[in-house]
């Protein structure tokens, strides 16, 4: 990656790991992963657990003070509050967390998101002082008919609109073609190197050469410590969104691998 933007590689931990079970795995690698951050100010760590485990593994990051890791929601609503059964708004996430990941495909294939969604999401997050992580990425069809780019421009267009000149150059962009999300199949990081590079191409024609300078781009997809130092060599690769293996020991390799 180009050495002017500090790498993020984040854990998605998915549905897993209540508040007892995160806590016990948050104290076993935030130390290490500590170690680690600390000899290498040109990496971040951030955890994203279940909006469930947040407080307890907070409470694991506040009895660690210098650790440097970092703390994420999988999610958010819009809203600053009110009736949203079942819903976090971005105050709520904002007591604990530095970060948000925002229009996951699982949140986009399950639970419906559309672009103008995860806009609204956007924009919320970015005004809570929130770094979202913005994902995006074509399916496996898609993928096969040569439509990546044109699925991805319009992805762009739509969830990363209406962006300030100074918000434009905070949002995290996290690229995660489909058909390599849990399927042990990643991208090469040639394939995810182009198709980032073509993102940021995008978002410079849309908000400028140092905005599309200043964001990091992550790859996502069945990233593990076996490939994950062939993507961060890529000059356009600034980190990665790690599924299955943020929820291992494997993490902490990720991290080590990548500062
Ligand atoms: P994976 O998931 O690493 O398990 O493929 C990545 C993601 O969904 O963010």
């Amino acid at each position: 990656m180009a050495t002017s933007r500090t790498a993020i590689i984040a854990g998605n931990w998915k549905m897993n790991m209540g508040p007892q079970q995160a806590s016990s795995f948050a104290r076993e690698i935030i130390p290490a992963l500590g170690r680690v951050i600390q000899h290498n100010p040109s990496i971040m760590s951030i955890l994203c657990p279940p909006s469930i485990s947040l407080a307890s593994v907070h409470e694991v990051l506040e009895a660690m003070p210098t650790s440097g890791v970092e703390l994420g929601a999988q999610n958010m609503y819009y809203e600053d509050k009110g009736a949203f059964t079942g819903e976090i708004a971005p105050g709520m996430v904002k007591e604990l967390c530095t970060t948000v990941i925002l229009g996951h495909s699982e949140r986009r294939m399950y639970f419906c998101e559309s672009d103008e969604l995860v806009n609204k999401k956007t924009l919320a997050a970015l005004a809570y002082g929130l770094r979202p992580i913005v994902c995006l990425g074509e399916n496996s069809e898609q993928y096969d008919s040569g439509e990546t780019q044109s699925v991805i421009k319009a992805q762009i267009q739509q969830s990363l609109a209406g962006l300030s000149d100074e918000q434009a150059s905070q949002i995290v962009i996290a690229y995660e073609p489909i058909w390599a999300i849990g399927t042990g199949k990643a991208a090469t990081a040639v394939g995810a190197g182009h198709v980032i590079h073509f993102i940021r191409h995008t978002y410079a024609s849309i908000y400028g050469e140092s905005a599309a300078q200043a964001i990091r781009i992550l790859y996502g997809g069945s990233v593990t410590s076996a490939n994950i130092g062939e993507f961060m060599v890529h000059p356009d690769i600034d980190g990665g969104l790690i599924g299955g293996a943020s929820i291992k020991d494997d993490f902490v390799e990720i991290v080590r691998i990548s500062a």
